[in-house]
């Protein structure tokens, strides 16, 4: 054959080249005189599922019962503010993706009951950290924050994230030892004792003191403070 015969041959490829890219009869959508295959039928979408494994399971435990804890100099309740703080803390924490337990004391047992409790409410939970939300008091002069830990890798961990958070949301706040106390007694430590979790007693100022007033203004600032908390911790906690 001449050269020239060879043009449309090589012309012709071209085309069932591109007819086959674009009629792939090898995938069966681009087949037109078939019915449709009941089995290709696509599956219903499926069942709209939780979202992902929460980035941790928090638990926020109210101080003392409604009705008690200390009193502010504006008359603040310690349980009212705290708890304010804690339901607005974990509106933002949810939307962050953590799982979020706001817990409240059994008023009708004593403390180490109710402790007790809050320590098997925490392993039911299987939460990763816990904090108790308190407001300090003393005798008006006292001042400044701090969190009561009862173990070192609390106060590695839950304590550093208090002391960096305390920094940037409050940085005219005195840490007061640092702003992490470890304590294996007295105040607080029962609520430490009783978690298996990392757990810190929550003491941002003295309500008693006119650094209160910082707080009382701005619930919402004070809960973006705690859930920056738990963020700082999840970070570090890896
Ligand atoms: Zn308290």
């Amino acid at each position: 054959m001449g050269p020239g015969s060879k043009e449309p041959r090589a012309l012709l490829e071209d085309i069932l080249a591109a007819n086959k890219e674009v009629l792939d009869t090898s995938n069966p959508s681009h087949l037109d005189n078939t019915l449709p295959d009941p089995d290709a039928t696509p599956a219903p979408p499926a069942k709209v599922t939780s979202p992902e494994k929460p980035k941790l399971k928090v638990g926020l435990f109210v101080g003392h019962n409604k009705g008690t804890g200390a009193v502010a100099i504006d008359g603040a309740d310690e349980w009212e503010s705290r708890n304010k703080v804690a339901l607005a803390a974990s509106e933002k924490l949810t939307d962050a993706g953590y799982e979020v337990h706001v817990i409240y004391r059994d008023g009708s047992v004593g403390y180490s009951a109710a402790m007790r409790a809050h320590g098997e409410r925490s392993r039911a939970d299987k939460l990763d950290v816990a904090i108790e939300l308190h407001f300090n008091a003393y005798d008006g002069q006292a001042h400044g924050a701090e969190m009561i830990v009862a173990t070192h890798k609390s106060a590695n961990t839950l304590g550093k994230a208090f002391q960096e958070a305390t920094e940037e949301f409050y940085p005219n706040r005195t840490l007061r030892d640092g702003g992490v106390k470890l304590k294996t007694s007295g105040r607080g430590h029962l609520f430490n004792a009783n978690q298996r979790c990392p757990s810190g007693i929550y003491e941002p100022c003295f309500g008693d003191a006119e650094e209160w007033l910082e707080y009382a203004g701005d619930v919402d600032k004070e809960a973006s403070y705690l859930a920056n908390i738990v963020e700082r911790f999840h970070e570090g906690a890896g």
